[in-house]
C-alpha cells in the first residue's frame, strides 16, 4: 500500500528542498528535543495551517488542531481529553510562554453550529463537540437583522474569546497566566484575504495584526 501520489511528490520536494537546507536543525532538534515557546490551538481546516501562516520552522510551534479550534473546560474525569493532554504537556513539560487560539473565517464547524445542522449519524461526534460554542453564541445574542456571513464571523470571533476563557479553567495554567509566565492570545485568519487580526483584550475587538503591533 503506497501513500497517495501527492504525498510522495510533496515528500520528495521536502527532502530535496527544506530538509536539505535544514538538516542541521533537524539533527539538533532530535538530539536536544523540542523547546517551542509558542503553542497554537488551531482548526483542522486545510486552509488554515499555523506553520504556513506564521512561516514556522521545525521546532518552533507546538500545535494542536481540532474542529473549530476549541478547548473544552477543565474536567478531570475518566473521559479521554486530547486537547487537555496537549495543553498539559505544553504548559507543564515544554513550559511554553504563549498560547495562541487561532480561529478563522468560513469555519465549517462554527457554521454547522449556527445552522443547527442535523447530526451526520446517530453517533455523531461533531454535534456534541460543537456544543462547546453554545456559551459564545449565548453571549453574542440572537442573529437579528445581521447577515448570515456577518453573524458567522462574529460567532467565530466570540468563540475564540470563549476558548480563551476556557483556558482559565485549567488551574495550573491560570496560575501561570496570573504570574505573567504564560500569555494567551486570540487571533483570526481571514481565509480569502489572508489578513490576520488579533484580539485586543481592552476593547474585546479583533484588530489588524500590523507588523508593529506584532512586534510590540
Ligand atoms: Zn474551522
Amino acid at each position: 500500500m503506497s501513500l497517495p501520489q501527492r504525498l510522495i511528490e510533496g515528500y520528495e520536494a521536502f527532502r530535496s528542498g527544506r530538509l536539505a537546507a535544514e538538516q542541521g536543525r533537524y539533527r539538533d532538534l532530535a538530539e536536544r528535543g523540542q523547546s517551542p515557546e509558542i503553542m497554537v490551538i488551531g482548526c483542522c481546516d486545510s486552509r488554515v495551517s499555523p506553520e504556513v501562516i506564521f512561516d514556522a520552522k521545525p521546532g518552533e510551534l507546538f500545535v494542536v488542531r481540532n474542529v473549530a479550534n476549541l478547548v473544552p473546560p477543565y474536567a478531570p474525569d475518566d473521559a479521554y481529553h486530547g486537547v487537555s493532554a496537549a495543553l498539559e504537556f505544553a504548559v507543564g513539560a515544554l513550559r511554553v510562554k504563549h498560547i495562541v487560539v487561532l480561529g478563522h473565517a468560513r469555519c465549517g464547524g462554527i457554521r454547522a453550529f449556527a445552522e443547527g445542522s442535523a447530526p451526520l449519524s446517530p453517533s455523531d461526534f461533531i454535534g456534541k463537540w460543537m456544543s462547546l460554542v453554545a456559551p459564545a453564541a449565548e453571549k453574542l445574542g440572537p442573529r437579528g437583522e445581521v447577515s448570515l456571513d456577518d453573524y458567522l464571523a462574529r460567532l467565530e470571533q466570540a468563540s475564540i474569546a470563549n476558548t480563551l476563557d476556557n483556558l482559565l479553567t485549567f488551574p495550573r495554567l491560570r496560575r501561570l497566566i496570573e504570574r505573567g509566565r504564560v500569555t494567551v492570545h486570540g487571533a483570526y485568519f481571514a481565509v480569502a484575504t489572508g489578513e490576520l487580526s488579533v484580539l485586543d483584550p481592552q476593547s474585546g475587538r479583533f484588530l489588524p495584526a500590523t507588523i508593529g503591533a506584532l512586534r510590540a
